[in-house]
């Protein structure tokens, strides 16, 4: 298995209150190169769960391996690394910056690790190329229909070439013809193995789309 949870516990405690398990020891796995839905009711730990897979987050208790990263035991500098290096994560409301490019919000990441001008735009053009947005390179983003938007944001999660995909409500902010063009680049996405999909979704769609789903209500 590429991905690993072992008797994860996400809890949070205010003083004087109960405390609120987000996440109750969850144990599954994943295997690498696949395409997983991540599905249940609103407040079942959805986000919880990709925010722990993301390295943003860590557990109250329990094991979470990626690949040969222990999630749960590393240090600070390492889980920075990790973020940086082996995953990606797109968010319903795409987050892009309004007043850079496509280009440039693709770019942003490497160039933010210090990766020079020209290889941060050679990488950045196959992402686009990957993501079908490359014709768009020198557009803002109130330019974009919000699937281009999503392409972007997609790219720009892929521009490092992560060997894992997080995406927490990619189509949700959608329309459904942009809904049912960004499900294609992800189904796409899966069959050339460019990475691990791991998608949170109240779609239908998108779940019946994914290789599996994994229910956590
Ligand atoms: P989902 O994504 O499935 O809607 P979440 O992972 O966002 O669910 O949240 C799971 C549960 O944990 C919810 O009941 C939520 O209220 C609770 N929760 C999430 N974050 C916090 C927090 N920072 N403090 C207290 N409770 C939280």
């Amino acid at each position: 298995m590429f991905i690993n949870l072992k008797n994860v516990w996400r809890s949070y405690s205010n003083e004087g209150e109960a405390p609120v398990h987000a996440l109750q020891d969850a144990t599954f796995g994943i295997e690498k190169g696949a395409f997983v839905a991540i599905t249940g009711e609103s407040g079942c730990g959805k986000s919880t769960l990709l925010h722990l897979l993301g390295a943003l987050d860590m557990p109250t208790s329990g094991e979470i391996h990626v690949g040969d990263k222990a999630l749960h035991t590393m240090s600070e500098a390492d889980r920075t690394r990790y973020r940086r290096e082996d995953v990606g994560i797109v968010f319903q409301f795409f987050n892009l910056l309004p007043t850079l490019t496509v280009l440039e919000n693709v770019a942003l990441p490497l160039q933010l690790q210090g990766k020079s001008l020209a290889e941060a735009t050679s990488s950045s053009e196959r992402a686009m190329e990957l993501t079908g947005i490359a014709h768009r390179s020198t557009h803002f983003p109130h330019q974009l229909s919000g699937g281009e938007m999503q392409r972007t944001a997609i790219a720009r999660a892929l521009v490092h070439s992560p060997a894992l995909l997080l995406a927490d409500e990619p189509t949700g902010n959608l329309d459904r013809k942009n809904a049912a063009n960004i499900l294609d680049l992800l189904k796409d996405l899966h069959a050339r193995q460019v990475a691990t999909l791991i998608v949170v979704t109240h779609s239908d769609e998108v779940a019946a789309a994914a290789g599996s789903i994994h229910n956590m209500s």
